[in-house]
Parts: C-alpha cells; sequence; structure tokens
C-alpha cells in the first residue's frame, strides 16, 4: 500500500473546492482558537505552566501511575494494565464478554482506534457503537476520523444525508444539520438506551484522587456511564497528571485551543462506579514507554489532544486528514507516527513547511516543528526515503553549499517567471505568492462562514 504523503494528498486535492472549504474551515476554527486565547491575559503563563507540568508528570511517570492506581483501587475502581493494543483490546473484551455485553456506547477516545478495538469486538460478536455525532458519522461511512476533535470534518451535510438515508432510514436529500443532528439523537438514543456497557477514553487521571476526567462537548459520555452498570475506560500512561489542582491549567487550555470556547459543554469527573455498577480503567502503553526513553522527543506525549495544531498546519488544511498514514493527522500524528513506525510513516515529517505554526498554538508548548526536523534527519540517516526526494535532496544540499550555482539558479527560475503567459504584468512569482495568501478571517458566524464556504452560496442560507 502506498503510504507517501504527498501522493495521498494528490487524491484529495484533486477536488479542488473540497480542498478550498477544508482548508477555509479550518482556518476559521484556527482564529476561534485565537481570540479565545486573546480574552485570558496570561494565556502565555498557562501554557508555560502545562507544559512544565506534563514534563514533570513524564520524568516521573511510573511514580504517578503507582499512586493514580493506589487510589484509584481505593475509590473502588479496577484498574488493569496494558503492554499493547493487543493486551489492552483482549482485557476489554474479557470484562464485556464475561459480564454478557453484546452492544457498548463508546465515547470519543483516539486510543481505542489506535488499538483497533472496533474492529476486535466486532469480530468477536460485540456491537460497539461511537456516540459522537462527528464520530458515529465516520463509523458508519466505514471510515476511520480525519481530525482528532472533528472527525467528519471532510465530509459535506448533503453526503451526511445521503449517507443517514441509506444506514438509518431517514428521508432522501435531506441537508439541514439541524435535521440531521435530530435523526442521529433519536438513532443514537435507541443505542444509549440498549447499550450494557459504555466505553470511554479519559482526557486526564488525577494521581493524588485515583479519579478519571472525561471532556466532551455532546454530553455522549456522561450518557453512555450513567445508564448501564459498567463503565471501562481506556487510558494512555501519559495521561495522568500530578493533581486535581493542576486540572484547572490543562482546562482553560483545552477548549480554547479546540475551536475557541471558554470551555468544553461537559467535563465529567469519575471517581469510582455509580451504586451496584463496575468502573474497569485500562492503562496502556503500547509504545509511549520507549518515547518517553527518547529525550529529544518525549516532550510529544504531553498532548492534550486539543487538534490546534492541525487546524493551523498549512499542510494539512490543504491535505486532509487521510492523506496521512498514522491514524492520527497533522503535525502531531506526523511526529507519534515516525516514531512509532518509521518505516510505514518516513514521509509524514516531510507533510510540513516547518512554518512553526504548529508550535507557536500547541497549548503545552511542544516543539513540533523541530521534533519533525529531528525526525527528518533520523529517517534520512536510515535511508528510508524514496530515491527521487534522496536525490532531490542531495541536489539541493549540493546548490545549497555553491553560492554561483544557487544564483544561477535564481536566475534561471526568475526567466522562467518571467516568461510564463501573463507573468510580466505582475512581476516573477507574485501569482504564485497572491495564491498562497490567506484571506482575512471571515466576520460571520461559523454556520454562515460553512455554509457559504461549502455551498459556494455567497451568503447567508435561507
Ligand atoms: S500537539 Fe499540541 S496543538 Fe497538537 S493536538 Fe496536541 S496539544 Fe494540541
Amino acid at each position: 500500500m502506498n503510504t507517501f504523503h504527498a501522493d495521498k494528498a494528490a487524491a484529495f486535492t484533486a477536488d479542488a473546492p473540497r480542498t478550498r472549504w477544508h482548508d477555509r474551515a479550518l482556518w476559521f476554527v484556527r482564529s476561534r482558537r485565537d481570540g479565545g486565547a486573546a480574552t485570558v491575559p496570561e494565556w502565555e503563563q498557562l501554557r508555560d505552566a502545562a507544559g512544565a507540568i506534563k514534563v514533570h508528570a513524564l520524568s516521573r511517570l511510573a511514580d504517578l501511575l503507582e499512586e493514580f492506581e493506589r487510589n484509584a483501587r481505593a475509590n473502588g475502581i479496577q484498574v488493569h494494565w496494558a503492554r499493547d493494543g493487543e493486551e489492552h483490546n483482549r482485557i476489554v473484551h474479557e470484562v464485556l464478554a464475561s459480564r454478557g455485553v453484546t452492544l457498548v456506547a463508546k465515547s470519543k477516545s483516539m486510543l481505542t482506534e489506535e488499538c483497533g478495538l472496533n474492529p476486535y469486538l466486532e469480530a468477536r460478536g460485540i456491537e460497539i457503537v461511537d456516540t459522537d455525532l462527528g464520530e458515529r458519522i465516520v463509523q458508519l461511512a466505514g471510515e476511520p476520523p480525519s481530525h482528532i476533535v472533528m472527525p467528519a470534518i471532510h465530509r459535506k451535510k448533503e453526503e451526511i444525508g445521503e449517507l443517514f438515508h441509506e444506514k438509518l432510514g431517514t428521508e432522501r436529500g435531506l441537508s439541514d444539520p439541524k435535521i440531521l443532528t435530530e435523526a442521529a439523537r433519536q438513532h443514537l438514543r435507541r443505542k444509549f438506551l440498549g447499550a450494557q456497557a459504555g466505553l470511554t477514553g479519559v482526557n486526564f487521571a488525577l494521581a493524588d484522587t485515583g479519579g478519571i476526567v472525561v471532556v466532551t462537548n455532546e454530553g455522549n459520555a456522561d450518557m453512555g456511564t450513567s445508564l448501564p452498570p459498567l463503565h471501562v475506560a481506556s487510558m494512555g500512561v501519559e495521561k495522568v497528571i500530578p493533581r486535581a489542582a493542576d486540572l484547572g491549567v490543562f482546562l482553560r487550555l483545552l477548549a480554547r485551543s479546540a475551536t475557541g470556547q471558554p470551555s468544553s459543554v461537559y467535563t465529567s469527573h469519575f471517581h469510582g462506579p455509580i451504586r451496584g455498577g463496575e468502573l474497569h480503567v485500562v492503562i496502556v502503553d503500547n509504545g509511549r514507554s520507549e518515547i518517553v526513553a527518547r529525550e529529544a522527543f518525549r516532550r510529544s506525549l504531553a498532548c492534550i489532544r486539543c487538534g490546534a495544531c492541525l487546524n493551523t498546519c498549512p499542510v494539512y488544511r490543504r491535505s486532509g486528514g487521510y492523506s496521512y498514514s498514522y491514524l492520527i493527522p497533522g503535525p502531531i500524528g506526523s511526529v507519534l507516527g515516525a516514531l512509532r513506525d518509521p518505516v510505514a510513516h518516513a514521509s509524514l515529517p516531510y507533510a510540513s513547511s516547518l512554518c512553526g505554526s504548529c508550535s507557536d498554538v500547541c497549548p503545552v508548548k511542544i516543539d513540533l516543528h523541530h521534533e519533525l526536523l529531528g525526525l527528518r534527519e533520523e529517517i534520512a540517516g536510515r535511508g528510508l526515503l524514496p530515491w527521487p526526494k534522496r536525490a532531490g535532496m542531495k541536489l539541493a544540499s549540493f546548490v545549497l553549499r555553491h553560492p554561483s550555482l544557487y544564483r544561477l539558479g535564481g536566475r534561471l527560475a526568475r526567466w522562467v517567471l518571467r516568461s510564463a503567459p501573463g507573468a510580466a504584468r505582475i512581476g516573477p512569482g507574485a501569482a504564485w505568492g497572491r495564491q498562497r495568501e490567506l484571506p482575512e478571517a471571515p466576520a460571520e458566524s461559523f454556520r454562515d462562514a460553512w455554509r457559504r464556504e461549502r455551498d459556494g452560496s455567497g451568503g447567508r442560507a435561507p
């Protein structure tokens, strides 16, 4: 299978209007993030504090995880440890199957995507329903998420109407987001009521209280875990933070960085099972210990999955989530994918302009573009790049080391640009440069901007 980012991106960019509204929609979310950040005068201090707390937590991960386990058990939570995705899936399946579960309501969790939990359970006769709206859309479409916060951002509302018609039996031709959302609500309500277990991810695990915190905008985690007696939560080892008192730092950053909201709609704390029920937490390593051991890249584990680096990345915005060979796209996915399997994801660190915008917006100050640069060095050093790229880079390196050749190349490029039809009127390179200029963020509501970009309607929808 071709995993080269540029080739996969070509499939997305072949649809120019879709590429354009994807780019604009994400830039709009990015501009909302800027607006949200601007309302907090101590924003930079919060970022410093969040980064420092995460670095501290990663430096004493084993102690904090043991402290969390002790306190969680004291709260009546059953704690399991999984070395990898396979062990995680086996544990979750054992817990569910031994209690006769056949239907699970799952809220959003990138870790379960990473472990391949859905197909694992489905192959063993357990239906698993993603209850986050975007996740449910991509699940019905048989696709993975294309964004870590907005999983169906690549889909137009007309396509969702078609999908719901086909899978949920709604009327053909629906495209009103309110009607589509209501159809999803009715469909999901039945699933919530029928589920015998709820499955969630974990945004933060609090070492000093032994509790877990799950953040959603739709309340689906709360619904999925308060109706059935069994709750299974999957958490990566890096989710632990030392104290409940640290949580506020992250919560103030998370929603603003993700969508510009001052706060997520639901921040749910679980400090034990519901009365008469069970709460299981499965703590998963799956390669994270190796990343912790690599000082230059350790900080990538500080990620709180806000998606801001995706929204700002000029490459992600224009190439879409499916051009990335790793399940997490964008700058953070390129780092994590290449760390996990540099052979399979060799092209990902090159899917970046290295503009540094990802590092600038990251709420926990991960130095993403330098980590990408470091990974490029490793990948090139191991000879993992295809020969045309290697040859091109060798040529560039040779030219850059010889100023006379560089100047000659510049003169040649200017001559080519001047000779291009129409280019003389606006100067060399200007046409190309103007195309790359981003317009001002629209001064209208998100929905109106979205409709305008998607439909090309030029204004408010009727
Ligand atoms: S790397 Fe930073 S900006 Fe990107 S998703 Fe993670 S926390 Fe957000």
